[in-house]
Formats: C-alpha cells, structure tokens, sequence
C-alpha cells in the first residue's frame, strides 16, 4: 500500500449572480514558488480519480516523471471504467459508435492529443506519442488512427472497422442503454449522473516536474464527429512551468468558449492563488455561456508549490487529491 494521505473531495461551486471578481490583481508575473515540492502530489476528477492517483504515485514511486504518473493514471481509468465515459467501454455517440478523445502536456509546453479516435485501448499514450514522435500537437480521426497502427499501440481492430451503426465494438451495457437512448433521443446533458464524465489528471513529481493529462469518450449521445475541450490544449488542460497547471471536466461545449484550463492558469500567473484561480475560471464560463442551470464543468488547479484548488459551476463534482507522505518506494518494500 503506497503511503498517501487518499482523499475525494467536493468541490464547492459558484454561488448565482457573483460577480467576476475572484481574480486579485498582483504586481508579481510568478506566484508559484520556485522551489520543488518537498513531496510529489497527484490530483484527478471524479471518483475514479481514486485508483488514477494510486497508479500515479506507484508510477512516481518507481522513479517515473509526472508525465508518467499522468498517463499511468489515465491509462486505468480507461480500461475499467464503471461510469461508461472513458475508454472503449464508454456510451457511444449518437449513431452507436465509441469515439475517444485525450490530452497529455508538460510544463515545458510539449503536448500531444488525440480526438475522434476508435478502436484505441489507450488514446492518452497515443496523445503522448504524437507529442513525442511527431511535429505536431493533435491528430485527428483516420489520420490518429494510422498513426496509433504505425505506433504498434493495442488496438481493437473491429471498432476500427465496423462501419454499422452500433459499432461492433458496444460493451452489453453501453449498447443497452444507447437502444434505450434511441426510443426518445433527447440531446441533454445531465448534471453529474453524467452522460459525460472525464479523467482528468495533474501530477506534480519530486524534481518539481508538473504534467497534466485527460481522456474521455466525450459526451454520451454526441453528434458524430463532435470533440469536446478534452484534447484542445488550453481548454481541457493547461500546464505551464513555474506557474501551475488546470485541468477541466463537464460539458465540453462551455469550456471550448472560455479556454478554461489557460483561463485558470493565467490568473495564477497574475497572482491568484490555486483555489482563486478555479473560482475565476468558473465564473467566467457561466458568464460566457449564459444560464448554469443546465451544465456541469468542474475545475482543478495546482501550482508548483503542490498548492491546489477545486471549484465547479454545480455542487456533486467530486476529485480526488493525493499526497506522497513518505518515500512511498520503501513503503512498497
Ligand atoms: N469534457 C468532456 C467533453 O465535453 C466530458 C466531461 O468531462 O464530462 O467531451
């Protein structure tokens, strides 16, 4: 058992009609610390942030970087999944078929995403393979695809080939429930009991190395085609050294108009604190999307110091934080 203070959260969320006025104005252009963390922290969405973290930690334990904690974390999470909104095992979109999104970036601003994926077990270590073995930053579909062949990366190849609606590739539960869907079609998101959830993760290593990643089906029901802020670097996460990091999960849509992972890091690197950053991001989607009744989006901030924040639109998001208390390699020996 590694030795970590566990913990999920909820996070509060953003009382009606505030105004903007989370975000302190400071003379200082770095708020972060410039020192390493005396401990490395780990910090995810949702309860499944849970066995994210202690894959995490273990990875750190092993002498692996943040961005190896990253995708350690991601990687569980998309192979079992009980909410059904990560992974091959995910609800469909509207016409049956799984399509995956995920994004992956270091402080030092290499990034790597993929969107609009199928038939790929593990499309955050694909994001982290674009970022380090291609010129670019986002792949995309058929194009992703070929590319995760080239890679040699797990593959489920009838997900990939099934061009029926249905897919070939719907777990039992996902397929009843999308036959269910079809009966009455309505295109809503539901707040929490999500048809849309989301791993997202930040890691912060003890040579003061941050990461962040996220991966997603998206939004259950979603037109075919449509990408979320999962895999847009700078929406659905933001990671810049030696400020902090931001990561998002909630209705993709709302976060794309605000580029809310860069929103929350560029008001720590005005001075706001972590928390005061979430506060400031959150209130600035609610006030460029209008009425909050009918989403969700969650946020989660950290800086360099190991410092975090948690703020959401709608209370019910919970995230999981955890601390390395103790060399967790000799914990495991
Ligand atoms: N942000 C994801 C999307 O809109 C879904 C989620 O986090 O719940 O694709």
């Amino acid at each position: 058992m590694l030795a970590a203070s566990l913990a999920v959260f909820a996070a509060a969320c953003a009382p009606r009609g505030d105004r903007d006025d989370s975000l302190k104005s400071s003379s200082s252009e770095t708020a972060a610390p410039p020192h390493p963390p005396a401990r490395p922290v780990v910090l995810a969405t949702w309860n499944h942030g849970l066995p994210a973290n202690l894959a995490g930690l273990a990875r750190l334990a092993d002498g692996g970087s943040a961005l190896d904690a990253v995708e350690a974390g991601c990687r569980v999470v998309e192979l079992d999944c009980p909410d059904m909104t990560v992974g091959l095992g995910s609800r469909p979109d509207r016409d049956g078929f799984v399509t995956l999104d995920a994004s992956i970036m270091t402080g030092e601003g290499r990034a790597g995403a993929v969107a609009f994926v199928r038939g790929v077990i593990h499309p955050i270590s694909l994001a982290r393979l674009v970022m380090e073995r291609t010129p670019h930053v986002l792949l995309v579909g058929a194009g992703a695809e070929q590319f995760a062949r080239e890679c040699k990366v797990e593959l489920r190849d009838e997900c990939q080939r099934c061009d029926a609606p249905g897919g070939a590739c719907l777990s039992p539960a996902a397929e009843r429930e999308w036959r269910a869907w079809l009966t009455e079609k309505r295109y809503e998101p539901k707040i929490n009991i999500e048809n849309h959830d989301t791993i997202s993760m930040l890691a912060l290593d003890r040579e003061g190395r941050m990461a962040a990643g996220s991966t997603t089906s998206g939004l259950a029901y979603k037109m075919h085609g449509r990408v979320g802020d999962s895999p847009i670097v700078g929406a659905g996460i933001f990671v810049d050294a030696p400020i902090g990091g931001a990561i998002c999960t909630g209705l993709g849509e709302t976060v794309l108009r605000t580029l809310g992972a860069h929103l929350a890091v560029e008001a720590m690197r005005a001075g706001a604190t972590p928390q005061e950053a979430c506060e400031h991001a959150i209130r600035r989607v609610i006030a460029k999307n209008g009425d909050p009744s009918g989403y969700q989006v969650g946020m989660l901030a950290m800086d360099y110091a190991g410092r975090t924040g948690a703020f959401a639109v709608q209370r019910g998001f919970t995230y999981a934080l955890q601390e390395q208390l103790r060399d967790a390699a000799s914990a495991l020996a």
